[in-house]
């Protein structure tokens, strides 16, 4: 068997544990304390030497939710972190910022629909982005005081990655309860205003841990590069694509680069939340690391790779002018990437804002239908749809990339 055979075979093994034999990587959950344990428990077998921060995060479950008017039932979604409820209200509705700042609201349920559910809102403490149309939405129903809310959602791949309806809130730091159901059953509600419905979601909140993994090697730590894929997957969805694959680029490297002493440092690291309302593994990396971003000479973050269809590809964030050319080199002409757009959903960001350089590897084909596409945050991010074959190949780039820092 060659080498190269070898990490194919490795990589479809890694692909098996992380999106079939662990039961989701959801933060909070025992999956994903499975996954970030088999991560680091492999790193080990690979002689690094990993640190396994911990952040609290909470688990979520939902045994379902119903919306009962007028003796007919309607099809409803409890918003993903949202506390359960069952309530009988008026319903009321708000279809934008002005109608829902004159609602009067308290002890209701309301009905949001229209322009007020085009895009999820930001989590309340997500810092990263969050536009004030957002925080005003957040603001006013706190401060009326609704019994709970009935999101009526659109399409909307963009923010919601391929799901719809999508919720319109998903933030464990938001406590009134809501559910979301599509924007027909919102048009089919509107008739009920006034009238009083009973709405049930069957949804607790769980406490628990989250840890970050992170390992370092070589012999300046003064000067790494940081190698980053986020471990933890969106609740429902297998997260082949989103983003075990990134992991097991991650675990090839491992293997690599197991006798790494170069002088440049190199520092692989689960991050786990991206997928998560609060991004609690991205926070507490970037607390631990607050006065040392200026030692980081380059952040190589992956997300969304091997997909089975096209090859992959690369988008560079703010490179010096000699690493910008040699990055060229080595993903475009001697491993054959595509250079893709620049796309700021991931978190290559958060080193981009921290002034690191950064280069985001991902598919080709996510790139070229990234506003259409129904897979990312879906059960259809299956294994099925990873070449295992490409994962070796994202690898070997890396280490060349690391090889010319
Ligand atoms: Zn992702």
């Amino acid at each position: 068997m060659k080498q190269s055979d070898n990490l194919v075979e490795k990589s479809r093994q890694y692909l098996q544990m992380l999106c079939d034999t662990i039961p989701g990587r959801c933060v909070g959950s025992e999956g994903n304390r499975m996954a970030t344990g088999y991560f680091s428990e492999t790193l080990k077998s690979l002689g690094w030497e990993p640190e396994s921060p911990a952040f609290d995060a909470i688990d979520w479950t939902s045994k379902g939710a119903k919306l009962t008017a007028d003796g007919q039932e309607f099809s409803v979604h409890s918003s993903p972190y949202s506390r359960g409820c069952d309530t009988e209200a008026t319903l009321i509705a708000a279809g934008n910022l002005q109608e829902l700042e004159v609602l009067r609201m308290e002890g209701c349920i309301v009905l949001l629909h229209g322009e007020l559910a085009v895009e999820q809102l930001m989590p309340k403490n997500f810092v990263f982005y969050n536009p004030e149309h957002h925080r005003k939405i957040i603001a006013r129903l706190e401060a009326g005081k609704p019994a709970a809310l009935v999101c009526a959602t659109g399409f909307n791949p963009e923010l919601a990655g391929g799901v719809y309806p999508f919720p319109l809130i998903e933030d464990g730091d938001f406590d009134i309860p809501s559910v979301f159901t599509t924007e027909e059953i919102g048009t089919q509600l509107l008739k009920y205003t006034g009238e009083k419905v009973r709405l049930v979601s069957d949804a607790v909140r769980i406490p628990g841990k989250g840890y970050n993994i992170t390992a370092l090697k070589g012999k300046n730590a003064g000067k790494r590069i940081v190698v980053s894929a986020h471990i933890d997957a969106k609740k429902g969805t297998p997260g082949a694509i989103d983003n075990a694959t990134g992991v097991i680029v991650l675990l090839l490297l491992a293997e690599m680069l197991r006798d790494y002493n170069g002088d440049t440092a190199v520092e692989l690291a689960a991050f786990n939340g991206e997928d998560y309302y609060a991004v609690p593994g991205q926070m507490l990396y970037i607390s631990e690391n607050q006065d040392s971003f200026d030692q980081i000479i380059l952040n190589i973050n992956i997300d969304g790779a091997g997909y089975h269809e096209g090859g992959s590809a690369y988008s560079l964030f703010d490179l010096p002018e000699n690493m910008e050319h040699e990055a060229h080199l080595v993903f475009g002409s001697s491993h054959g990437f595509w250079e893709g757009p620049q796309w700021p959903q991931g978190d290559h960001s958060i080193f981009v804002q921290y002034g690191c350089p950064a280069i985001a590897i991902t598919s080709e084909w996510f790139l070229h239908n990234m506003y259409t596409q129904r897979i990312t945050h879906t059960p259809g991010d299956h294994p099925r749809i990873v070449n295992p074959e490409q994962l070796p190949a994202i690898a070997e780039a890396i280490l060349d990339m690391i090889k010319k820092c």
